[in-house]
């Protein structure tokens, strides 16, 4: 891919919804490829729009059925939309692409929706800051709503989640059967708590269980709902939408709204800081001094570590 000539008319032109651009745009700051920086900070101008929204939960809970889903009721409101999926645990290059076209199948001729998907390929400064960077760069491409996807195993995908004004967490019947710190750790990030698959059996118990442990954590400034879905029969998806404009709302009315806000840019910033520094780690030399004085044993490869980065 060719260095961009002109950063501020690509940065013009995401502006402005071209969509080639916008593709062209992300893969240039995904992979950090020469003038990325300065293209980030060319499309990162005024504020930012987009609702965006946050949809995770374990492999196989059914967020890529229920994005579908919502992607279809949001277009019957008239709103653009663009997703994100991010698939870390995919080992393939192009493993996650296939499946979301598959899934997303039905909207790839609405030139309302624009779907873009990420996977484990080596992303310099780790997936979580390809991912921020792709997310800034949507933000500013004239969508009404973002949506997020990944797959919530790790501590780089909820990261990414963490991203949203609004995360969803999705869990299906069984979920009750699951180890408890990672129900925990879920928990803690979701803003709503959606029950899909609540065509089968098992549904009740496990909204009992979130009431539960939602109970158990106390009063946090804002309670999670819990909505049950259907993305086979087609159940709930509105009454999640109506959900998230709920919790928007109250993140723009609330002063608690505001103090997330910031907490999530010193996050972002913190996030970009590591992935820059791990970015020039890579470009050093280690000098055969060191290594020797590693191999001699006269110093162990941590001080070594940091004497490189001093
Ligand atoms: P993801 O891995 O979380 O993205 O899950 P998928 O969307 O790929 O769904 C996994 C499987 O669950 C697929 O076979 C879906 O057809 C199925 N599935 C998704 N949503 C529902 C639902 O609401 N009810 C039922 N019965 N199956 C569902």
């Amino acid at each position: 891919m060719p260095i961009p000539t002109d950063v501020d008319q690509l940065a013009n032109q995401v502006r402005g919804g071209d969509r080639r651009a916008l593709a062209r745009a992300i893969s240039i700051v995904e992979d950090r490829k020469p003038g990325a920086d300065r293209l980030l900070a060319a499309i990162y101008r005024g504020s930012v729009g987009p609702v965006v929204v946050g949809v995770t939960g374990a492999p196989g809970a059914g967020k890529s059925s229920l994005v579908s889903e919502l992607v279809t009721h949001i277009r019957t409101l008239g709103e653009t939309v663009a997703v994100l999926a991010v698939d870390p645990s995919s080992p393939f290059t192009g493993g996650a692409i296939l499946g979301d076209r598959i899934r997303m199948q039905e909207h790839v001729s609405d030139s309302g929706v624009y779907v873009r998907s990420m996977s484990t390929r080596g992303h310099l400064g780790g997936l979580s800051d390809a991912a921020s960077r792709a997310l800034v760069v949507l933000s500013h491409a004239g969508f009404d709503v973002i949506i997020v996807e990944t797959v919530g195993v790790g501590q780089s995908e909820t990261e990414i989640a963490e991203a949203a004004d609004t995360t969803i967490v999705v869990v299906t019947p069984g979920w009750g059967d699951g180890i408890q710190a990672s129900k925990a750790g879920l928990l803690e990030i979701a803003d709503l708590l959606v029950v899909n698959k609540a065509d089968l059996a098992g549904a009740d118990e496990v909204e009992r269980d979130l009431t539960l442990m939602l109970e158990l954590g106390g009063s946090t400034a804002w309670r999670p709902s819990i909505v049950r879905t259907s993305a086979v029969e087609h159940t709930g998806v509105g009454a999640l939408w109506d959900e998230v404009h709920r919790h928007r709302n109250w993140l723009a009315t609330d002063h608690r709204g505001s103090d997330r806000r910031r907490r999530q840019l010193a996050s972002l910033i913190r996030t970009a800081a590591s992935a820059e520094l791990a970015a020039r780690v890579d470009g050093l030399d280690v000098p055969p001094d060191l290594t020797g004085r590693v191999a001699r044993g006269d110093l162990d490869p941590w001080t070594a570590a940091r004497t490189l980065i001093s």
